[in-house]
């Protein structure tokens, strides 16, 4: 990923900040420019909302193969996660083994480091999820 999309994206990364359609109430993470369900009539319709970061395990994978960082991390789970608000958002799953996760299982995001950068050291951070 490329420094300035990363920059550019850090609000979202740091709060969970999506958005919402006055007309039609859904709401989407990452945030639209418009509803695709309202199109032209939701521009000037579309309100920033700050996501609970709760909500329920929709489905998920163990990763049992990765690369570069994430290989010590194995094995690690990847959920779908459908929050509480309506969108579907991936995430990994923390402090938790791979068979602790359930489908339906209640979990909230959390802010963790995702990565380290091996040549200049910076460190990523992002949002996860654990069992509430
Ligand atoms: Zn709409």
């Amino acid at each position: 990923m490329s420094v300035p999309r990363f920059w550019r994206e850090i609000p979202q990364r740091y709060n969970l900040i999506g958005n919402k359609c006055e007309i039609c109430s859904k709401v989407y993470f990452p945030p639209r420019e418009s509803c695709p369900v309202c199109r032209r009539k939701s521009i000037g319709h579309i309100k920033d909302l700050k996501l609970s970061g709760k909500g329920e395990v929709f489905t998920y994978s163990i990763i049992h193969v990765s690369s570069g960082e994430f290989e010590e991390q194995v094995p690690y789970p990847i959920a779908i996660i459908k929050l509480d608000e309506g969108p579907m958002i991936t995430a990994q799953i923390v402090d938790c083994d791979p068979d602790c996760v359930k489908i339906g299982m209640r979990v909230e995001s959390t802010f963790r480091q995702i990565q380290q950068d091996g040549y200049t050291g910076a460190l990523y951070y992002g949002y996860k999820f654990k069992k509430v």
